[in-house]
């Protein structure tokens, strides 16, 4: 007879890490299924996280591993695993996995978001030739070169100012004449001399030959067209929510973001979900890390009235 779980949760992120330490203190037997292998979510790829209370300036990977340390210290138990799906199973939940089915009361889905693709010629094709998606992954291999970034958000203006401490100019394209990140970002980027912001302008296509050479954009008021030479392109245009698995189990929003207030309550009992997956406001490590608690106070709740 398989393990039937309290709580089985879904994801390895701030929110799924966050939920794992409450669910530990509460006793609850847990396990946490990670796709990547690894734990941390998409801080591992942010190289400083400088809005977190008291971890000013800290970077995004050791950030990461403080938070795992702190959940295995705690007794958390973590699989590698890729959810399938969710289907009930005699009252309880049934979750097939690449390593099996797992049973359990209750699900926490935290499987938080992936960076949105802009979906223009070249980019496919110049994958990990000079197009990437993150820049403290990938920025080193373009020392002394032109780079470009695209986007408006934190993301973009983050990656633009990181690269521009080794590369020898960076390009930023946002498609409006405003940025959208955090105004303490801007000051920052607007500090960084080999940093061109073009402004209204929308990239339309990567061209090269083994690798990235060339980026044609275009004004948007205007229709002039530009090419500009480079290297690398970062594209940083917003997330998409890791919910494809949730497809007829869940209740979505248009874009796949899972409908929740801040008590994570989905609308199945039962399963409830955390982090940047939910629909929400704000969509930061200290908003992940505080949904997690709150979905393990909601699933303490669902237990104790379905006894
Ligand atoms: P974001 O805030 O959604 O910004 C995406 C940017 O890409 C926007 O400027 C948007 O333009 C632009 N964009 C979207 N689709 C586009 C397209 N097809 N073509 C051209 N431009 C496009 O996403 P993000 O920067 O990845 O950040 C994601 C979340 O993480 C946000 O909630 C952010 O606050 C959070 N975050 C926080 C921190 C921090 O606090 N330190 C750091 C990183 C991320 P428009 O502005 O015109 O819509």
């Amino acid at each position: 007879m398989a393990d039937i779980f309290d709580l089985v949760i879904i994801g390895s992120g701030p929110a799924g890490l966050s939920a794992a330490i409450y669910a530990e203190r509460a006793r609850l037997k847990t396990v946490v299924l990670e796709k990547s292998g690894m734990s941390g979510g998409q801080i591992l790829n942010t190289y400083e996280v400088d809005n977190y209370p008291g971890l000013q300036g800290i970077n995004g990977f050791d950030m990461g591993m403080k938070f795992r340390e702190h959940a295995d210290y705690l007794g958390a138990k973590f699989k590698d695993a890729d959810v399938i799906g969710i289907t009930d199973e005699a009252g309880l939940k049934k979750i097939p996995t690449t390593a099996g089915d797992f049973l359990t009361k209750t699900i926490i889905i935290a499987s938080g978001a992936s960076y949105a693709k802009l979906g223009i010629t070249g980019e496919n094709q110049f994958g990990g030739k000079g197009v990437s998606y993150c820049a403290t992954c990938d920025g080193a291999f373009f020392r002394n070169k032109t780079t470009a970034v695209i986007g408006g958000g934190d993301v973009a203006v983050e990656d633009a100012i990181f690269l521009a401490r080794t590369c020898e100019k960076v390009y930023l394209i946002h498609r409006r004449n405003e940025l959208r990140a955090a105004m303490v970002l801007q000051e920052a980027l607007f500090e960084q001399k080999n940093i061109e912001v073009i402004w209204d302008s929308v990239a339309e296509e990567i061209q090269g030959n083994d690798f990235v050479e060339h980026l044609s954009i275009k004004n948007v008021k205007t229709n002039e067209k530009r090419t500009l030479d480079l290297q690398g392109v970062f594209i940083a245009v917003g997330l998409n929510p890791n919910s494809d698995f949730l497809k007829n189990v869940v209740a979505m929003d248009d874009k796949g973001y899972v409908i929740a207030e801040e008590d994570g309550v989905t609308n199945v009992p039962g399963i409830f979900v955390a982090g940047d997956v939910r629909t929400k406001m704000l969509r930061q490590i200290v908003t992940a890390v505080s949904d997690g608690a709150n979905a393990v106070t909601s699933v303490q709740h669902y237990l104790i009235s379905h006894k």
